[in-house]
């Protein structure tokens, strides 16, 4: 049997950033509009700090502003919720995101709550959520909102395919399950108590891994010829003890049954900050009453 093809997320989220990229400067060059994007990063955790490194840089290179914000890891609460609201009332600010995991001490919801959900770029605010569920009208989180991306350019026609999707978190698996849904797959959603998840799994013409177990699923739960994609970042260390990323999917045997696969790093990542960047811009055009230039 052949292997599967590779679902190339660097190249399509190229693309995508590049899209934005032109669309950032037609609006610069029409309205005098140039988007910012604050991300908020609390404490000191290696992979957040890499993930706000790269959601900056990618922001400079389109042509938005950043207006970052790096906190020390024992603020309280309160006096996050009180930068959250300046950067809401901010008018130059057009998208926020608070990088997560936050500390014990604060609670997640409450931050994101707090947030204009104009603003809220990530989409996890529960007017967005909700514009999901309805299926319109809001901002769609962005690494399901990438998913579909990479979906819509793998497979021709979704319509009545079965997708399973390991994961309910509130991040990926749910929404991810009503976009899927929208697109009038039939989906299932599976997680740490689903008994004979690899039945379940055979079953999947899409299969999508959200849960941060590495390599937890191996070639024998594949429907040959099924659509992989692999959200999950794991770290872990090599027999030689050095660190490297590997996802929730045991590539080297999956890339032979399926018909399609995301590689980790390189499939899903990469998709993630380039809607990011799309969200921001789409934000910017809300916020000013201009027209969402089509992506
Ligand atoms: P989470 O910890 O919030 O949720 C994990 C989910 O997996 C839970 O619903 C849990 O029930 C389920 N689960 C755990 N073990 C399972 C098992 N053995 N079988 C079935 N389900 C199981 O995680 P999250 O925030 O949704 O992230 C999931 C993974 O995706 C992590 O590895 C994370 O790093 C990665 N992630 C990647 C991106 C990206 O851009 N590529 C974005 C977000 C998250």
């Amino acid at each position: 049997m052949s292997k599967a093809r590779l679902i190339d997320g660097k190249k399509l989220a190229a693309k995508l950033r590049k899209t934005v990229g032109t669309q950032t400067l037609t609006l610069k060059k029409a309205y005098g509009l140039v988007p910012g994007l604050a991300a908020v990063l609390v404490g000191e955790d290696p992979a957040s700090q890499i993930y706000i490194r790269n959601k900056e840089t990618h922001a400079r290179e389109v042509g938005m502003n950043n207006f970052s914000r790096r906190l020390a890891k024992n603020i309280s609460e309160a006096k996050l919720l009180k930068i959250v609201s300046e950067l809401n009332a901010d008018p130059v600010i057009n998208g926020i995101l608070v990088q997560q995991p936050l500390s014990k001490k604060i609670d997640a919801f409450t931050v994101i709550e707090k947030m204009d959900p104009a603003k809220d770029v990530d989409g996890f605010h529960s007017f967005n959520l909700s514009a999901l569920f309805r299926g319109s009208g809001g901002l769609v989180p962005c690494t399901p909102k990438g998913c579909m991306m990479l979906l819509e350019t793998t497979i021709s026609d979704l319509n009545g395919a079965n997708a399973v999707v390991l994961g309910r978190s509130n991040i990926v698996g749910k929404p991810l399950a009503q976009l899927l849904l929208a697109a009038n797959t039939t989906v299932t959603i599976t997680h740490s108590h689903t008994c004979n998840l690899p039945e379940i799994c055979r079953n999947a013409d899409i299969l999508i891994a959200a849960i941060g177990q590495p390599k937890l699923i191996k070639g024998h739960w594949i429907k040959p010829g099924a659509v992989v994609l692999d959200v999950g970042i794991n770290r872990i260390k090599t027999k030689d003890g050095e660190q490297t990323l590997v996802g929730d999917v045991d590539f080297d045997e999956v890339v032979e049954i399926a018909g399609a696969i995301t590689p980790v790093p390189g499939g899903v990542g990469p998709m993630t900050i380039a809607c990011l960047l799309e969200n921001t811009l789409i934000a910017c055009c809300r916020q000013n009453g201009v027209p969402v230039p089509e992506i």
